[in-house]
C-alpha cells in the first residue's frame, strides 16, 4: 500500500489510476484544472499550477512516489520534489525538447530524421538548403497530436512559417517516406530490470493516432529487435524508471526513431486487456519498486481504436458490440481532435 502521486489528471493519469487501485495504492492526482476526468478515479485531489512549488511540495509529502503522466511540465519546479519523483526530471528535460531529445538519440546509438535546429526565421530557408523539401517544422516545446507543426513542400511555403507556429524554437525535420510506423513500449524497473510490450503498427492520420494492430507484419517485426535495443540504450542513459515510449518510423534501410515519451502511450492502450500486465500495471509496478509483471500477449490479434470527437457518438453501438472493450475517458466536451476513448478487440 502507500500513495501514488500522478501529476497531469488526463486519461493516462485516470488510467494509471485505475490499474494502481488493484496493487492496493491510493492515487492522489495534481493538475491545474477544475475537475480533470483522473480526479474522478483518485482518492485525493490538488488543482493547482504545474509551477506551484509551495503546493508541489505539499503534494510530494502527502505521496510516496510521484509520478506524471504529461511531459509538457516546467522541470525547475519539479526538480523540488527529486527525491520521490520516478521517472526523474532528466527524462523530463530531454523528452520535452525535441532539439535535446534528438541529440539523445542520437548519442544513445539511435537514428533520428536528419534535422536542424530553427532559432530564427533566417534559418529556416538555411535548413531547407540542408535538407531539401519536403520537409517539417514542429515546435520544439509543448507540441502533442501533430499539433504545432507545419510542413514545407515548395520554396512558397518557407516565407510565412515562421509566423504560422507562433515565432517560437522550432526543429526542421527531413520528411521520412517510410513504410510503417510503431513504437517501443519499454519499462525499466527500479533494479533496471528492461520488459518490452510487442509492437503494434500505428496508424496516424493527420497527425493523430488512430488505430494499432496486431500482428504488426513483417517488415515492423523484422525491426522490432533493433528498436528495442535502441530504446532500451535511452531508457538506461536516461536513467529512467517507469514506462518509456519511443516512436519509430520503419524505413527501407531500418528504425529511424520519431520520438520519445517518457510514460505510459496511447499506442500502449491495447495492453490493458491485450497483455498479461497492462502498461498502466506495469508502470506502477515499476515507479513503486515491484518486479516488472509479464508483457505476453493474451491474443495474437488486437486492435485499439481511439474515438476522437465526435467518434465518441458511436459509443451506445460500441457498447452493444460484445467483442469490443469500450473505455470511455469521462472527458466532457467532444472537441475536434480530442482522445474521448477507445475500443480494442481482442482475436
Ligand atoms: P504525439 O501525440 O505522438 O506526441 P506529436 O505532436 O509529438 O504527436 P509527431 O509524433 O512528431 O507529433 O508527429 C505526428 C505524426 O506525423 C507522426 O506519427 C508521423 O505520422 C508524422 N510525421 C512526423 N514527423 C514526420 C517526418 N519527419 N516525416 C514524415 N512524417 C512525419
Ligand atoms: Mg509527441
Ligand atoms: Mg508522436
Amino acid at each position: 500500500g502507500g500513495t501514488i502521486g500522478i501529476i497531469g489528471g488526463g486519461q493516462l493519469g485516470r488510467m494509471l489510476a485505475l490499474a494502481a487501485a488493484p496493487l492496493g495504492y491510493r492515487v492522489h492526482v495534481f493538475d491545474p484544472h477544475e475537475r480533470p476526468c483522473a480526479a474522478d478515479v483518485a482518492a485525493d485531489f490538488t488543482s493547482a499550477a504545474f509551477d506551484d512549488v509551495a503546493a508541489l511540495e505539499r503534494f510530494a509529502a502527502s505521496c510516496d512516489v510521484v509520478t506524471y503522466e504529461f511531459e509538457n511540465l516546467p522541470v525547475g519546479p519539479l526538480a523540488t520534489i527529486a527525491d520521490k519523483l520516478r521517472p526523474g526530471t532528466a527524462s523530463l528535460a530531454i523528452a520535452q525538447d525535441r532539439c535535446a531529445e534528438k541529440a539523445f538519440v542520437e548519442e544513445a546509438g539511435g537514428r533520428p530524421a536528419k534535422w536542424r535546429a530553427i532559432d530564427g526565421p533566417e534559418d529556416i530557408a538555411a535548413a531547407v538548403e540542408a535538407l531539401g523539401l519536403p520537409l517539417v517544422l514542429k515546435t520544439r516545446r509543448d507540441g502533442y497530436d501533430g499539433k504545432g507543426q507545419a510542413w514545407l513542400r515548395t520554396e512558397a511555403d518557407i516565407a510565412g512559417a515562421w509566423d504560422t507556429l507562433g515565432q517560437r524554437p522550432l526543429v526542421a525535420e527531413q520528411a521520412i517516406r517510410f513504410d510503417a510506423e510503431f513504437s517501443v513500449v519499454v519499462a525499466r524497473g527500479a533494479d533496471g530490470a528492461l520488459a518490452f510490450f510487442d509492437s503494434t503498427r500505428n496508424v496516424h492520420v493527420d497527425g493523430i493516432l488512430h488505430r494499432c494492430e496486431l500482428p504488426a507484419g513483417d517488415l515492423i517485426e523484422k525491426q522490432v529487435g533493433e528498436a528495442r535495443r535502441q530504446a532500451g540504450a535511452i531508457a538506461e542513459r536516461l536513467g529512467h524508471v517507469g514506462v518509456l515510449t519511443v516512436e519509430f518510423f520503419a524505413c527501407a534501410d531500418g528504425p529511424l526513431v520519431n520520438e520519445i515519451a517518457p510514460r505510459v502511450h496511447n499506442s500502449g492502450h491495447w495492453t490493458i486487456e491485450g497483455a498479461a500486465t497492462s502498461q498502466f500495471a506495469q508502470h506502477i509496478r515499476a515507479i513503486t519498486g515491484l518486479p516488472l509483471g509479464s508483457t505476453a500477449l493474451r491474443s495474437q490479434e488486437v486492435t485499439m481504436d481511439n474515438l476522437i470527437g465526435d467518434e465518441i457518438h458511436r459509443w451506445p453501438e460500441l457498447a452493444a458490440d460484445r467483442q469490443a472493450a469500450l473505455h470511455l475517458y469521462g472527458k466532457g466536451a467532444a472537441r475536434r481532435g480530442r482522445k474521448m476513448g477507445h475500443v480494442t478487440r481482442l482475436g
